[in-house]
């Protein structure tokens, strides 16, 4: 399979899982891969946002991620950002001798819905909490606080998540998430809401369920699919020991969260919907008629969308792909050209969440990512290839930066590190949260 002739050399961008499989990919294709990336640590989200106690999924691709790293083909330079206002611009890179990109810089920028309130002190973003529990560097040193009554925004598998760490924090008595239209909006799955089953106030979701079924039957949807969710995740529920209740609330958009003369959160406005079809699809409209919820804390959780500061062209949230590819893979363009947005890229391709932001699980990146890589294959059979040692070449031609970049060498020491402190406190995985400490570990070792 491999094919040792082909020596081109690329830039991967982002060392999450897609950036890894991208990588992996490109590397088993003979391409010499440098790979960079933002934080120290390679694992994107699925270091810093799958759920802590899914011990056994994190170490497994850990395990993966370390396979792929310790190709001959792959050299990794972490503790490094690319793009406009990055360490390094891709032309800085072009001009060092990296001949195409691959854009995985995932998802960076939390969506906002530009409501009056959302300043409030308890007013928060899914994202930022999941970092924080995940010890993502940046959030080290921030620490949100949770009320009584908490209002999430948004009814996916990231909600989910945030139900689960407020049950385990075991300070808020309800949540509720609550979407714009019915229960066929919703986004999770079953392995996900298992561990907040049992809190489901199921009267109170009853209710809005049969509430929303008058609407859902307007435009000829039926709520059998998540009333079965709902009863076999229950079926399988054990106590909930936090006395938490977790609610759903359908056919409602936030129009404004309101105050108190502290600037702290009192309670969030929501307009009632209809729902009606359009063109295929079932959207909701907003019927006039609002509606006052308490909350002492509202956390949105509906995505997020690519870092417009990187510097390449943005529509709905993704980096922009032509419409009309030079090398489609199964019909997907993963090809930024577009002589009316961005002559100079006819070099970059983009995949995982920065092509789809917020789409999927890493399986889901994984593919994406290797589409990409094939595509990317596609536009290097044109070029000539290039000596064996041109990734190291290519990273010693460019500029010296004032910190320390991190090799795939510290990564393993750094690895080393954190084992041997987890196996003497007893715990399956142990991270050192602050990006000094990991330098300091980097460094000592
Ligand atoms: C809260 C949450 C829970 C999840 N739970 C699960 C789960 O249980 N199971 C599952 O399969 N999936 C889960 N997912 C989805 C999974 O995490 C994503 O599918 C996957 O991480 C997307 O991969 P990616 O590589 O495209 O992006 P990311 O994982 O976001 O990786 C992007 C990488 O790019 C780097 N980067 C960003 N900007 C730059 C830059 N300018 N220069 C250099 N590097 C840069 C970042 O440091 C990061 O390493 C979860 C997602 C979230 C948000």
């Amino acid at each position: 399979m491999t094919d040792k002739a082909n020596r081109h050399l690329v830039a991967v961008i982002g060392a999450g899982p897609a950036g890894l499989y991208a990588t992996q990919y490109l590397a088993r294709h003979g391409v010499q891969v440098v790979l960079f990336n933002k934080e120290i640590k390679p694992g994107g989200l699925a270091e810093y946002g799958i759920f802590p106690d899914k011990t056994r999924m994190r170490l497994g691709l850990q395990r993966q991620f370390a396979r792929i790293l310790s190709i001959p083909e792959v050299f990794y330079l972490g503790n490094v950002s690319i793009g406009q206002n990055g360490d390094y611009r891709l032309d800085q890179l072009r001009r060092a001798g990296f001949q195409a990109f691959m854009v995985t810089t995932g998802a960076q920028q939390n969506n906002w819905l530009g409501l009056p309130g959302e300043d409030l002190n308890g007013v928060y973003q899914a994202n930022d909490i999941v970092l924080q529990y995940n010890l993502h560097p940046d959030k080290v040193n921030w620490a949100p606080k949770f009320g009584k009554n908490v209002v999430v925004i948004g009814v996916g598998n990231v909600m989910l998540d945030i139900v689960h760490y407020l049950k385990l924090e075991n300070v808020t008595r309800t949540v509720t998430a609550v979407a714009r239209r019915g229960p066929t909006e919703v986004r999770f799955d079953k392995q996900t809401l298992a561990p907040v089953a049992s809190c489901l106030d199921m009267p109170f979701i009853r209710k809005a369920v049969d509430e929303a079924g008058i609407e859902l039957g307007k435009v000829g949807r039926d709520r059998d699919a998540f009333c079965s969710l709902l009863a076999e995740a229950q079926d399988k529920a054990e106590d909930c020991d936090s006395g938490l209740q977790f609610r759903m609330a359908f056919l409602r958009s936030p129009r404004r969260i309101i105050g108190d003369a502290q600037g702290n959160v009192q309670a969030i406005v929501f307009e009632k919907n209809h729902l009606a079809s359009k063109e295929g699809r079932v959207v909701s409209q907003g019927t006039g008629e609002m509606e006052t919820l308490p909350a002492d804390t509202v956390i949105f959780s509906i995505g997020s969308q690519v870092d417009a500061a990187f510097g390449l062209p943005v529509g709905h949230g993704n980096f922009v792909t032509t419409p009309d590819p030079k090398y489609p893979v199964d019909g997907i363009s993963y090809e930024v050209y577009n002589p009316d947005l961005c002559a100079e890229c006819e070099d970059i391709f983009v995949s995982g969440w920065a092509r789809k932001a917020s789409e999927g699980i890493v399986g889901l990146a994984r593919k994406d990512a290797e589409r990409g890589a094939e595509a990317m294959l596609g536009y290097l059979s044109g070029l000539p290839a290039q000596a064996e040692s041109e990734a190291q070449a290519a990273i010693d031609r460019l500029p010296g930066l004032d910190k320390r970049l991190v090799t795939k060498g510290d990564l393993e020491r750094l690895t080393e590190a954190e084992q041997a402190k987890a196996a003497d406190l007893g715990l399956p995985e142990f991270k050192f949260g602050s990006q000094d400490a990991m330098l300091d570990v980097i460094e000592r070792e």
